[in-house]
């Protein structure tokens, strides 16, 4: 396995987002108040180096894992990074589920032959096991909304460039009472950080969860399916924004399949020319 720790691409490493458009312009002309501009923006950057260094020295970097000290933020520890069970080749090149030993490029396991999914591809970082089932609980449910950046720049790795090929990046929503009670939206977050990374933009509205649905916890795989049936659309203002586009479908976990696959076909029958389905963590009891 891939023990070695090496440094990983953090939020700060990562490429930088767009800068703002509507932003710069006017005012080159004015020499004084360039140079007034100039030092103050020089004095702001030095403040903030100084502040953050006090940051670190009040709030030293810790592992997003465990809790131990790390060099820099938004890293995990060695021992942490070791226990990921990473997703990598040889797998299943439409359902991204990991082969025990290696069949040849290409090859597809035989679930993915039987019943084709309706996305073109699926893929995850990582088991949803260990500190990867840490991260997404904490995600979801411990309003750890800034392990995302980090999450999503893992994701952005697994994607192997269908991220930076798409033209939307699309969360599975939640119902607006879930939103509400939950307050943010786990899938959405991992979203807008993977928009920030790749510089494509996200469709924060244009599929909705029209109806409520029994948490799919619990439930076996032909009662998720029958639980999330019919469960998504496409708004109005969102179909243009979907039709004929290649989308990225972002989740936090992928367990049967049955969500995203339903918000696939929203997207589908909206017109989206492709969709890629991309996950955190994916549960995988048996490796094929
Ligand atoms: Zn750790």
């Amino acid at each position: 396995m891939d023990g070695d720790w090496q440094p990983l691409p953090t939020a700060a490493g990562a490429p930088a987002a767009r800068a703002d458009p509507s932003g710069g312009g006017g005012d080159a002309g004015e020499r004084p108040r360039g140079r007034f501009e100039r030092f103050r923006s020089t004095l702001v950057a030095r403040s903030l180096a100084v502040g953050r260094h006090v940051a670190d020295f009040l709030y030293p970097p810790v592992c997003r894992g465990c809790g131990r000290f790390v060099q820099a933020h938004a890293a995990v520890c060695p021992s942490c990074w070791a226990s990921l069970r990473l997703i990598e080749r040889p797998f299943c090149e439409v359902l991204g589920v990991p082969f025990s030993h290696d069949l040849g490029h290409g090859i597809l396991s035989a679930d993915a032959i039987a019943h084709p999914p309706p996305f073109t591809r699926l893929r995850s970082v990582a088991i949803h096991d260990g500190i990867a089932r840490d991260l997404v609980h904490a995600l979801k449910y411990t309003d750890r909304t800034d392990l995302a950046p980090m999450m999503a720049a893992w994701m952005l790795r697994a994607g192997e460039g269908a991220v930076e090929a798409a033209e939307a990046i699309v969360p599975v929503p939640l119902h607006r009472y879930r939103l509400w009670s939950r307050r943010y939206n786990q899938s959405a977050e991992l979203a807008r950080a993977l928009a920030r990374l790749s510089g494509r933009p996200m469709l924060s509205e244009a599929l909705v969860r029209q109806r409520r649905t029994a948490k799919q916890v619990g439930l076996g795989a032909t009662q998720r399916r029958d639980n999330v049936k019919g469960a998504f659309r496409v708004t109005e203002a969102g179909q243009p924004l979907v039709f004929g586009r290649r989308i990225v479908l972002v989740d936090d976990v992928y367990t049967t399949g049955a969500t995203v696959e339903a918000a696939t076909r929203a997207l589908k029958r909206a017109g989206a020319s492709e969709v890629t389905v991309l996950t955190f963590a994916r549960a995988v009891t048996v490796l094929i």
